[in-house]
């Protein structure tokens, strides 16, 4: 799985309706799209998402903002598809993310920051499993 990532358009992307220009953003990257999906995540499975979170002073705020609205998870195929993916998404902060950024034109905070990508192979499979049955995976 060396070669995939999870991406999400947490639920502020979604709110701003740049859905459609965040995923060309991603196309036009050179990866390809293996999974995805438009769902809400439940309380449950947003703090399991974020275990490894728990004892940071803003997970309450984290698991509550991403099951504010529906997201956007999405399995991603690319050659160093973890690292590519976290130089096109930019820094946690916008205002500390590289210009041209999919952070840096769409996320409005550290908190609400339009994208989620792995960050590392290991946690890419997890991830990818945590949303996705093998017969929604190309
Ligand atoms: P992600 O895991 O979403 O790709 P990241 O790896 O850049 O982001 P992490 O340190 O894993 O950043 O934090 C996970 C998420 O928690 C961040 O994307 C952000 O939504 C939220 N977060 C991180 N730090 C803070 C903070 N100081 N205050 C509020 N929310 C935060
Ligand atoms: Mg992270």
């Amino acid at each position: 799985m060396s070669n995939r990532t999870l991406a999400i358009i947490k639920p502020d992307g979604v709110r701003k309706n740049v859905v459609g220009k965040i995923i060309a953003q991603i196309t036009e990257a050179g990866f390809t799209v293996k999974g995805m999906k438009l769902m809400r995540m439940s309380k449950e499975s947003a703090q399991a998402f974020y275990e490894v979170h728990k004892e940071r002073p803003f997970y309450g705020e984290l698991v509550d903002f991403m099951i504010s609205g529906p997201v956007v998870p999405i399995a991603l195929e690319k050659e160093n598809a973890v690292a590519d993916f976290r130089k096109l998404i930019g820094a946690t902060d916008p205002a500390q993310a590289e210009s041209g950024t999919i952070r840096k034109l769409y996320a409005g905070s550290k908190a609400e920051n339009a994208v989620h990508g792995s960050d590392s192979d290991e946690n890419a499979a997890l991830e990818i499993s945590h949303f996705f049955s093998r017969n929604e995976l190309l």
